[in-house]
């Protein structure tokens, strides 16, 4: 008899003899997901880690004129909104990084510039979207305001209000279902607009204040807790996001439900890989950017030189010359990590079941993502897949392939294609996640885990 090999991949959770480290694994997640709300939180928390595990600032051993060897460890920060982590390998860096990339940016509602405005005695904070949306969805919740304030003199004062048991949360109101005959009959689009995204933040007046009473009492209360005016609101970056902390969901805890999680379910794993490194063939690099969710622009977004530039240096300090920068980009090799759909069986129907993520089958690779006939997605090369496959096959890490739903029926995109501009080779990869963009999206564990075994062996093993 012939052995047919059937196209099916284990659920992972069945090859655990101990699920132990899977669970373990996911704590530190957890407790990373309801400490980083923002890419700025993101950011400071990995810099943290990083430190505690051996990477120094980058511009600290510039600035020494220090040199950088086989097992050093730099990171290098980009206006506190990204970053990427080094740690140099025993082979010269022109032959090729080893990249692991994900992003740190998540949908959210960001304040207006000039956000505070009292009605009917009522104190609101304007806000627009950042990021995909369904705006329906953001409605009645607790949130949470997170950011920073920089004032004039470049004080820059950090805001997080929300998150511990005694602070208060804040929120958007939507109208009551008994006056909601008309509201019912609008598209899903139009039922909440954007520009209704509003924060109730107050209703008690300032006392002796006859005109505008409870803003001036929000900014009473503002100036005293964090020394901040009404004009400082222009140079602040203030993310109003859901309250609370991430979550075991399921009676079997096999799930995770948090705010965030694209793309922070790829940039934790990511990281947590590059930090357990400590010998490696080819340099190793985590690569954490901003900006994704709005198509990877700006000066923190993918787009920009800064991951380009910091190569230039750490080639420099290594020895290496303007061309090395040219090879060592066109010479590497990168997962770039972002959420895919999981399988929903609500909605079976958005789904081709054998090209779609399910949940504990490991760690998903799209060959490409994009719409309308795959545009602007990245279409890794058959060559490199294959090394790929090998590579997890011989670490044994549960992986599946994917496509973002049926075809046609929508879309999106990743950083993939900018980095693939180098010509080096680059699979999007990453976790399957529930209800991507809701306020509160949901992974499974057992994937997380097999992401983190994966970024590992690419790591140490791909050639
Ligand atoms: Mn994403
Ligand atoms: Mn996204």
């Amino acid at each position: 008899m012939i052995e047919v090999k059937r196209m099916k991949t284990e659920n992972a959770w069945k090859k655990y003899a101990d699920k132990k480290p899977v669970f373990d694994f996911c704590e530190g997640y957890k407790e990373f997901m309801s400490l980083c709300k923002t890419e700025r939180e993101c950011t400071d928390e990995i810099i943290k880690q990083a430190k505690k595990a051996g990477f120094k600032n980058l511009d600290t051993v510039i600035e020494k004129g220090e040199t950088l060897k086989k097992g050093d460890k730099v990171y290098a920060n980009n206006m506190g909104k990204a970053l990427a982590l080094f740690v140099i390998g025993e082979k010269p860096i022109q032959e090729g990084m080893r990249i692991l990339g994900a992003h740190i940016d998540s949908p959210r509602l960001d304040l207006k510039q000039n956000p505070l405005y009292e009605e009917a005695e009522q104190a609101l904070l304007d806000t627009h979207y950042y990021g995909g949306v369904k705006k329906y969805q953001w409605v009645t919740l607790p949130m949470a305001l997170h950011g920073v304030v920089v004032k004039e003199d470049g004080t820059k004062v950090n805001v997080v209000i929300g998150e511990s048991k005694d602070d208060p949360v804040v929120g958007i109101s939507d109208l009551l279902i008994h006056l909601s005959a008309k509201q019912m009959q609008k598209k899903a689009t139009e039922v909440i607009e954007g520009e209704n995204l509003n924060v109730l933040v107050g209703s008690i007046p300032l006392e002796g204040e006859e005109t505008e009473g409870v803003k001036e009492n929000i900014l009473s209360i503002l100036k005293e807790k964090y020394e901040i005016e009404e004009k400082d609101f222009v140079s602040a970056e203030l993310e109003v996001v859901p309250a609370g902390e991430a979550r075991d969901f399921g009676l079997d805890r096999s799930m995770i439900m948090a705010y965030g999680q694209d793309d922070r379910v790829c940039a934790y794993p990511s990281y947590k890989a590059i930090e357990a490194v400590t010998e490696a063939e080819y340099t190793s690099v985590c690569l954490l950017v901003d900006k994704e969710e709005i198509g990877s622009v700006g000066a923190t977004g993918m787009h920009s030189r800064f991951f380009e530039d910091t190569v230039a240096e750490v080639v420099a300090l290594t020895g290496g010359n303007a061309l090395h920068v040219r090879r060592a980009l066109g010479n590497s090799a990168m997962l770039s990590s972002d959420v895919s759909a999981a399988f929903d069986p609500l909605y079976a129907d958005a789904f081709e079941k054998k090209n779609t993520a399910y949940f504990g089958r490991g760690l998903v690779f799209n060959k490409f993502t994009g719409s309308r006939g795959k545009n602007n997605s990245n279409d890794a090369n058959a060559e490199y897949i294959a090394k790929v496959r090998q590579v997890l096959d011989n670490n044994e890490v549960g992986f599946q392939t994917a496509e973002m739903g049926r075809v046609d029926l929508g879309g999106g995109g990743t950083i993939a294609y900018i980095m693939a501009n180098y010509g080096m080779n680059v699979i999007d990869s990453g976790v399957a996640v529930l209800s991507m963009h809701a306020p509160y999206e949901v992974t499974s564990k057992a994937d997380i885990y097999e992401a983190y075994r994966g970024y590992k062996a690419f790591l140490k093993d791909i050639k």
